[in-house]
């Protein structure tokens, strides 16, 4: 008899041909992200085991954060020969449980000498006889004791919800424009949940914006990569980019100028790593720059596809997810952001993109950006 952790994949289950790419995937992911429990990970019957770990509460955390893991059950793995030890680990299993249950019998080894209704009749009996308290309900129970009678027997009552969407790496690369801020760490991990490979482009002010600033996105970096693999950050200095802008531009513009510069740039970075998208953590109407006249001001300057997983979100919803995916304590440290070090006092709403093209004119637009990228450093950090 053995512990084991039984993982459940969701949306995977919808593949049809491209089926086992996907799951060796996904057994790959889970494999990485035991490394160092002196864990075996598995495929076996169509679902993912792991088993041989000794602390089952960091293998339970470290599994439930992969994408494409729909649920994780800690299971109990047996002979299935005896059935009284059997009922003797479901009795046990039950222990800390009150309220209705039910039991749920699965029995692919068909010549097993009991059918599933009955094996669920026995343990139902049993486990009350244990726990006079308990009640069952076979429509809306509270818990499934689930039994899985396949080579060995399986039992299972606890379900743990995972992270969902699809294994990092089956849905391509994209490029995260990745400021300090509370959004577009969320806007990342929304991305790469649905199995795509980050890279990440900062802009930094530096010394208008502090070396701690620097080191808090990189932090963020790598709390991404705690889902999604190493992150391969691209640094690029932006101050006189912005200075120029300052100088040269009206200030009613500024903000979307720089955020043309940003997107031109995040590109061409995108590009150099194989990405086929940009990822922002624009929220329709949040600030000034998040207008729909403002957003089609900063598409229309790049090609590559430009995905705002945010869009329809309200702060307060990004903030929950930023709380439960652990950036936003990061987000809130209180270092300066390039952008606000420059903020115009009234920023153009409505602007007209001719106008942004003619303020654009007074600056060597290509200058400026072969001289940023030049300077860009590039730091790949790993969760
Ligand atoms: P965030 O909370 O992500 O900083 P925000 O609400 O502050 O977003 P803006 O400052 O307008 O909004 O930035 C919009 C988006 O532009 C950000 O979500 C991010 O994707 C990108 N961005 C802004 N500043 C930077 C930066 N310094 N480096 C890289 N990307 C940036
Ligand atoms: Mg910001």
């Amino acid at each position: 008899m053995r512990s084991l952790l039984l993982v459940r994949y969701g949306e995977i289950f919808l593949k049809g041909l491209n089926r086992p790419y996907f799951l060796r995937a996904l057994v790959r992911k889970v494999q990485q992200s035991v490394e160092g429990l002196h864990a075996q990970v598995w495929l076996h019957d169509g679902r993912i085991l792991v088993a041989g770990f000794a602390d089952m509460d960091e293998a339970m955390a470290r599994v439930t954060r992969v994408f494409g893991v729909h649920s994780v059950c800690p299971a109990v793995e047996m002979d299935k020969a005896d059935f009284d030890a059997l009922a003797a680990e479901a009795v046990r299993l039950m222990a800390d449980i009150s309220g209705s249950f039910r039991v749920v019998a699965r029995r692919s080894d068909k010549t097993y000498p009991m059918d599933s209704p009955e094996i669920c009749r026995e343990l139902g009996h049993r486990v009350l006889a244990a726990y006079p308290a308990l009640k069952v309900d076979l429509h809306h129970p509270e818990h499934v004791l689930n039994v899985e009678i396949r080579d060995k027997a399986y039992l299972y009552v606890r379900v743990i919800p995972a992270a969902g969407g699809m294994p990092v790496g089956t849905g391509g690369r994209a490029a995260l424009l990745l400021s300090g801020g509370i959004d577009s760490p969320v806007a990342g991990w929304m991305i790469a949940k649905r199995g795509v490979e980050l890279s990440a482009v900062h802009f930094h002010s530096y010394p208008y914006t502090s070396e701690r600033a620097r080191d808090k996105v990189l932090e963020l970096a790598r709390l991404l990569s705690g889902y999604c693999g190493s992150i391969c950050v691209h640094v690029v200095p932006f101050t006189h980019i912005q200075t120029e802008i300052h100088e040269k531009c009206p200030e009613e513009y500024t903000t979307l100028i720089m955020r043309r510069f940003m997107m031109r740039i995040a590109e061409q970075c995108a590009r150099r790593d194989g990405a086929q998208a940009l990822i922002t953590g624009e929220s329709l109407g949040q600030v000034a720059s998040q207008t729909m006249e403002a957003l089609n001001a900063t598409n229309a300057v790049v090609t590559l596809p430009v995905f705002r997983p945010l869009i329809g979100f309200d702060k307060s919803e990004i903030i929950e997810v930023a709380e439960r995916i652990g950036t936003y304590e990061t987000s809130c440290l209180p270092y300066e952001d390039c952008c606000t070090v420059f903020t115009p006092k009234h920023p153009a709403t409505r602007p007209k993109i001719e106008k942004l093209v003619e303020s654009e004119k007074h600056l060597d637009m290509e200058g400026l950006i072969a001289e940023a990228l030049a300077g860009v450093e590039v730091v790949t950090v790993t969760g």
